[in-house]
């Protein structure tokens, strides 16, 4: 029933193999689960699932054919956020999982509104600064060093006089999943500080190979015309490099990138300072 709605549905036999297929496919946001299983029962399951994910990221249906009024109440104690008794009427499986994954769906679009800018997609800055120190912390704990870098387009101003606001809009949005592209598969933190600057945080990279990946970013700018509506338009963009002392904060570190983004400006653009 659930599959001829459009969900992708996978089962599996015991609460052990639910927590290996939610590691297994991240993709899982609802997990449907009976009270009695063979190696731990449905509150077990709960209670390990909140533990590992967020209300945001995995929500858990009990069920149980259990006359029990103590099940569901058991359920929800234990993290789960909603629950159906056996044998169910199909249509109140079917609006009770409509219901939770539309919640999913709105705390999602929350998220993208607090978190992400709107003309990019990308991190806003307020995310930037909420989760970047706490990657510099796990980089720390193993021992890691970690760079930030400001990337800042050259002449912006110049491409919004001669093309156009919209031009200039769409610019922003082809750099941005140009960046995106390029640090696929790469641990980092990407984010629009504003207008054209942007913010990236390399965790486990020593200025040496920070600066190595971002002057290769910096050259596949320069070297390939973008495509830009009808336009095809040459971008350059000037970097600003700087790894994180143990001892800096995340403003700090910003700082002193932004001093050696200055730096690449006056000696001319289309260069990484470090
Ligand atoms: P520089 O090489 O020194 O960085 O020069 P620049 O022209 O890029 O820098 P400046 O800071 O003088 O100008 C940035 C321009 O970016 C000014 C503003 O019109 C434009 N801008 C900022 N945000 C947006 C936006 O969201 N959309 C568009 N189209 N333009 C924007
Ligand atoms: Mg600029
Ligand atoms: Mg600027």
């Amino acid at each position: 029933m659930l599959t001829s709605q459009q969900y992708t549905v996978v089962e599996v036999g015991s609460g052990a193999d639910a927590l290996t297929m939610l590691e297994k496919d991240q993709d899982i946001r609802l997990v449907v689960s009976d009270y009695n299983m063979p190696d731990m029962d449905g509150f077990e399951l709960a209670r390990r699932i909140r533990r590992r994910y967020s209300a945001e990221q995995v929500r858990v249906i009990g069920i149980s054919s259990s006359t029990d009024r103590a099940i569901s109440a058991g359920f929800l104690k234990a993290g789960a956020h909603d629950f159906i008794s056996r044998p169910f009427v199909l249509e109140e499986l079917q609006c009770r999982i409509a219901s939770n994954a539309e919640t999913l769906l709105r705390m999602r679009q929350l998220h993208d509104l607090a978190w992400r800018d709107y003309l990019t997609g990308l991190f806003n800055r307020r995310y930037f600064f909420e989760r970047g120190p706490k990657m510099i912390a796990e980089a720390r704990r193993s021992e890691q060093p970690t760079c930030v870098a400001i990337l800042d387009i050259d002449h912006f101003k110049r491409l919004n006089d001669e093309h156009g606001h919209d031009a200039g809009d769409e610019a922003l949005r082809v750099f941005s999943a140009g960046l995106g592209e390029a640090l696929v598969g790469m641990p980092h933190l990407l984010a629009r500080l504003g207008g054209e600057e942007f913010a990236l945080l390399l965790p486990g990279l020593d200025k040496g190979d920070a600066g190595s990946l971002t002057d290769a970013i910096r050259a596949g700018i320069a070297e390939r015309p973008m495509a830009v509506g009808p336009l095809m338009l040459g971008l350059t963009v000037s970097i600003g490099l700087a790894e994180i002392s143990a001892r800096d904060s995340l403003d700090v570190a910003l700082r002193n990138a932004d001093r050696a983004l200055y730096a690449a400006k006056q000696a001319g653009r289309n260069r990484i300072q470090a």
